[in-house]
């Protein structure tokens, strides 16, 4: 029986796909990836013959239209590799609906997510005692619309973590708005570019200099933009691994 398998390839670096992941690209018969962002060299996981097609190039109809033909030829498994973690700006949702319109069964399997490949490279904990126990992902409002309830500057005045996607080529704006919410401009920032891949770069810097820093190093796409005292020096200790602290595992040290 034919089935899709909408998969997270992780952020870029190939040994990031879940061993899921892995397992479904070797056995697949046809692969839709999107190639504005996953890293090529997943691809190699394939079999010989396997179809691949680039949906950077393609529509939503001709996606699906892909995949109604793989499931005529009789084929079994077929990939949708999606960048990162499907369920984040992923265009999921409406491919889902379409196969459920055509009784096409699918399947999801979740990857790692680029901000978790961007806290690794930093050395970052986004949810710091003390500091934030709250990540807000979001973006700048570019051709796709945020509900104005989800303005970055109302978002900013959370005074949170943030991870912001797809807003690297904004950063003038990004500024703007973090600054309208009422973030001093001193506030620590960074951009990690293409997260785990072998050209990964790392630029810390403050919330006043985000634009000149992307601007100086030619960053325009392919990066996260991180906010928030957990990319500076203070934090507290944690209590769940405080002497003074029982839990269900281990009681308190006098
Ligand atoms: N589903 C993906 C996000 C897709 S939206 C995920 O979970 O990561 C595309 C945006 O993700 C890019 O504009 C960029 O902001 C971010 N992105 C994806 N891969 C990245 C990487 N390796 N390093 C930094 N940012 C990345």
């Amino acid at each position: 029986m034919a089935k899709v398998y909408f998969v997270g390839a992780g952020p870029g670096a190939a040994d990031l796909i879940t061993l899921r992941g892995k397992a479904l690209l070797e056995k697949a018969d046809t692969v839709i990836y999107a190639g504005s962002l996953v890293n090529p060299a997943l691809l190699e996981y394939t079999k010989p013959g396997c179809r691949i097609f680039n949906s950077a190039k393609m529509t939503l109809e001709e996606v699906i239209g892909q995949m109604e033909e793989a499931t005529t030829r009789g084929e079994e498994c077929i990939v949708r590799l999606h960048t990162g973690d499907p369920s984040l700006y992923g265009a999921i949702r409406e491919q889902m609906t379409l196969l459920e319109a055509k009784g096409i069964p699918y399947e999801v399997v979740p990857g790692v997510s680029s901000f978790c490949g961007a806290s690794a490279a930093l050395h970052a904990e986004y949810t710091l005692p003390g500091i934030s126990q709250t990540l807000i992902i979001t973006r700048m409002e570019g051709r796709t619309p945020v509900p104005e309830k989800e303005a970055l500057a109302g978002l900013a005045a959370h005074d949170s973590s943030m991870a912001l996607f797809l807003s690297a080529g904004m950063l003038g704006q990004v500024q703007e708005q973090l600054l309208a919410g009422g973030r001093p401009p001193e506030t620590p920032a960074a951009i990690v570019y293409k997260a785990t891949w072998p050209e990964e770069k790392v630029f810390h810097c403050t919330i006043a200099d985000l634009a000149r820093t992307a601007e100086e190093n030619g960053i325009t796409q392919t990066a996260l933009i991180l906010v928030g005292h957990f990319l500076g020096d203070s934090f507290g200790r944690s209590r769940l691994y405080a002497p003074d602290f029982s839990t269900g595992y281990r009681e308190a040290k006098e």
